[in-house]
């Protein structure tokens, strides 16, 4: 069985077309994917005679709901979805201001190891087809009945260490023949694989760069997460304004910070003199702590210094809100939870 999200639209009209269906079906299926149809009774303009012929190689249920938290603060609605395989991951509802976005997750699990996240210690599991990805979006709005203009890939797992089913996913996503979300709506985050970020720059997608920089330097930063053995923030940055040069796109730094570890007046003054000149944009975050672990959240003062100080030497600054504490809706919490309650 073959999961029908994986297709691009011209695979679908290739696989119609030697099924003896005339040309305009592939609009036909390739819309239903993109109104996020979750059988094939809800193809209701398609022969059932067609459907019928689909359902035996082809499924539309990858992606089955597992549980549903919605926030008593603010709305948010957090999903874990089971797959296929038994894999679990989570997506995450957000309202804000200018619509809807959908959080996604681009691995059942995380390979990078980074000391504060959640993601990691659950264990790798695999990574995400385009189709999987694909699914969280379009069957998330349409389960939940809300326009979803925006996308983020900053749920559990690496998109960039799943380069080529997140490029096809980009592109299945933006097809307007199929859900038709524009790319400048979405986000990639990545805690740095700096050469799946040369070859993403020139994929010449609009979407936002994300990056999950955390650190000043390059000793703080190792402590915190094991790929800054690999690449030196030097490296790193340089790909940044590479990515700047090459798209005319502003970068945007992803900083958590945590007590006594990175959030100190000097360390936001060697930040701002790092990425000094460069069109970026430094996004705050108050860290969420892990039950285990020692890293502690940062004071609101803490925050609001390190934020002066930056907007004081000209970079642009803001601090993440939080929206679905109450739920776990951060990075693999609620994963972990419920890959732990498994084992119990
Ligand atoms: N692997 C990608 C995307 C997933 S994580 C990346 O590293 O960017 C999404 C963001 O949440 C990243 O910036 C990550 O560093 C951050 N994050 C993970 N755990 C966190 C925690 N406990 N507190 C605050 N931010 C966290």
């Amino acid at each position: 069985m073959r999961d029908l999200y994986d297709l691009t639209y011209d695979e679908v009209a290739a696989e119609l077309g030697r099924m003896g269906e005339p040309a305009f079906r592939a609009g036909q299926v390739y819309q239903w994917l993109g109104r996020g149809a979750g059988d094939w009774p809800a193809m209701t303009n398609l022969p059932a005679s067609l459907r019928e012929r689909l359902s035996r190689t082809f499924r539309l249920d990858g992606l089955r709901l597992s549980e549903r938290r919605v926030s008593a603060i603010d709305g948010t609605i957090k999903c874990a979805f089971l797959l296929q395989d038994g894999n679990l991951v989570e997506s995450v509802l957000m309202r804000y201001r200018h619509g809807y976005s959908i959080c996604l997750s681009s691995q059942a699990g995380c390979r990078m190891g980074c000391a504060f996240c959640a993601s990691a210690r659950a264990g790798f599991g695999r990574s995400l087809t385009s189709g999987e990805m694909l699914q969280q979006v379009v069957r998330f709005a349409a389960m939940e009945g809300v326009p979803v203009h925006h996308a983020v890939v900053m749920g559990i797992g690496e998109p960039l260490d799943n380069y080529t089913e997140l490029v096809r996913f980009l592109r299945c996503l933006n097809d307007p023949r199929g859900f038709g979300m524009g790319l400048r709506h979405v986000s990639v985050s990545t805690c740095g694989l700096v050469d799946k970020m040369i070859d993403f720059t020139d994929e010449g997608l609009p979407v936002t760069l994300s990056v999950s920089l955390h650190a000043p330097n390059d000793g703080i930063r190792r402590r915190l997460m094991p790929i800054a053995a690999r690449w030196t923030m030097d490296e790193l940055l340089e790909a940044c304004r590479r990515h700047t040069r090459v798209t005319g796109r502003r970068v945007t730094f992803e900083y958590a910070l945590f007590d006594g570890v990175n959030d100190r007046p000097e360390h936001a003054e060697e930040l701002a003199e790092r990425i000094r000149g460069m069109l970026a944009h430094v996004n705050l975050i108050p860290a969420n702590e892990l039950e285990s672990g020692g890293l502690k959240q940062s004071s609101g003062n803490a925050v609001r210094r390190f934020q002066d100080i930056l907007a004081a030497r000209g970079i642009q600054v803001t601090v993440r809100r939080e929206l679905g504490s109450d739920i776990m809706a951060a990075c693999g919490q609620l994963r972990r939870r419920l890959e732990e309650a498994k084992d119990d």
